[in-house]
């Protein structure tokens, strides 16, 4: 069989622990054997980021910019502990805020779904993609620990002095605590654009929420940029496309999310992000079954899993046990990507490669076979077999092979 061609490279971060014995074996059975894969390897491994100076990680996201597609392997983001263990010149920072930094992208999240794995709320029949503002708000904040009786404060000055305010945040009479917080317009207008791109490219309605009636100015900015983003620069297309975009108080967005079918983004501030992606895709089922895309305002991509290294499992392969990690978040994330670029290298066959890949994948679940962490979750009709990460990816090729006939 004639191996599936591509024209402009897909840039391919390599990873750590068990996601980076997964993406070669993925590579060796589902893609390699059909696809001649043309990719710009940037490898992130914590050895090779010690190596470099992390000058491999700006590297990648750079070319990420210029071919406008990637897909990238779980990284070790390192702390106290892995700085001993890599015998680390300092603490790297996360890949992922790095390249998320360069690119000034939004992360969206969405669950892959499978008959027999059903979420815990009975009506969400579609994923639920949650977009997470990634800037600002209580990640970046300021605090302090009010010790005794005093003034707190809201000050600003102007570079040039001539605009000066201030207001005060509270007349302590006891010890307490105090919080200043910040974002940009143009962090919240990238974080607009993204949204709606994405919402764009994947036909999907974007509900964005947040708490503007309490929070006049702050939350309300956001609300206000995003009606005007819409007004100005996506209404038309959206109509087009028979889309909505609706903007709700975060409390109603609960409990329509909660009603709903599922089938659209939910945009959210930072920290709502946090919280309700690990809610969400907790009731979709496992973290595992978690895509995660991030995409600039300007359109570049990079696919992923939404789950780290898994490296409880990568120290029983090392002792050469065997395992059955789930690579599937993984699967998808180069299915993403090579989607993606087929549809902006206009390559039909590389983009259907990517549909039957996908439905293998599916198909093989649905079949009852599949990694540990599913079958505590398998409600299907055929009972549960549970295998090793390999034989379930030789099974997805058995099916795949049926498919691309
Ligand atoms: P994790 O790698 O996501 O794993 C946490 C646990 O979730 C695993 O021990 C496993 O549970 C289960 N799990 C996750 N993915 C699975 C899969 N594909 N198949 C089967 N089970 C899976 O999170 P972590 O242990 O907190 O973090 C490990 C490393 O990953 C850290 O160094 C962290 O910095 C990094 N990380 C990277 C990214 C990223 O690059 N995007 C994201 C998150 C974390 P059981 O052990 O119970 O089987
Ligand atoms: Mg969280």
């Amino acid at each position: 069989m004639e191996k599936i061609k591509m024209t402009t490279p897909l840039v391919e971060m390599d990873g750590d622990e068990m996601t980076r014995i997964l993406w070669q074996q993925i590579k060796d059975e589902l893609l390699l054997p059909f696809v001649d894969l043309n990719t710009e390897y940037y490898d992130l491994g914590l050895v090779k980021r010690e190596e470099t100076k992390d000058q491999i990680t700006i590297d990648a996201a750079n070319a990420n910019k210029k071919y406008g597609v990637a897909v990238k392997c779980a990284t070790i983001t390192p702390n106290a502990q892995r700085v001993e263990e890599y015998n680390l010149s300092t603490m790297w920072k996360s890949p992922n805020g790095t390249i998320r930094s360069i690119l000034d992208g939004t992360v969206f999240r969405a669950p892959i779904m499978v008959k027999g794995i059903n979420p815990v709320v009975k009506n969400w029949q579609m994923p639920i993609t949650i977009a997470r503002h990634a800037y600002g708000d209580v990640y970046k904040d300021t605090e302090m620990r009010i010790p005794c009786k005093g003034k707190a404060t809201l000050s600003f000055v102007s570079t040039t002095g001539d605009v000066q305010m201030n207001q005060t945040v509270y007349d302590f009479e006891c010890p307490g605590v105090v919080q200043g917080l910040y974002n940009k317009d143009s962090s919240i207008k990238s974080f607009a654009r993204s949204c709606f791109q994405y919402a764009i490219g994947t036909k999907q309605d974007l509900w964005f929420s947040t708490k503007d009636t309490i929070s006049k100015k702050y939350d309300h900015t956001f609300k206000d940029i995003f009606a005007e983003i819409y007004e100005t620069e996506y209404k038309e297309q959206f109509e087009a496309l028979g889309l909505e975009y609706f903007y709700t108080l975060i409390d109603d967005a609960v409990a329509r999310v909660i009603r709903s079918k599922g089938g659209f983004i939910w945009a959210l501030k930072n920290y709502d992000g946090d919280v309700m992606s690990d809610m969400v895709s907790t009731a979709f089922g496992s973290l595992a079954m978690m895509t995660s895309v991030l995409v600039s305002p300007d359109g570049n991509y990079e696919y992923e899993a939404a789950h780290g290294t898994v490296t409880r499992h990568y120290y029983k392969y090392l002792k050469g046990e065997e395992t059955s990690t789930n690579p599937v978040a993984t699967i998808f994330a180069w299915t993403g990507a090579l989607r993606k670029r087929g549809e902006l290298d206009g390559l039909a066959d590389l983009q259907a490669f990517a549909d039957k890949l996908d439905a293998a994948v599916i198909e093989t679940i649905e079949s009852g076979v599949m990694t540990g962490d599913l079958v505590g979750l398998w409600e299907g009709d055929v009972p549960a077999q549970k295998v090793n990460s390999m034989d379930f990816l030789k099974a997805i090729r058995a099916r795949l092979e049926e498919k691309l006939g």
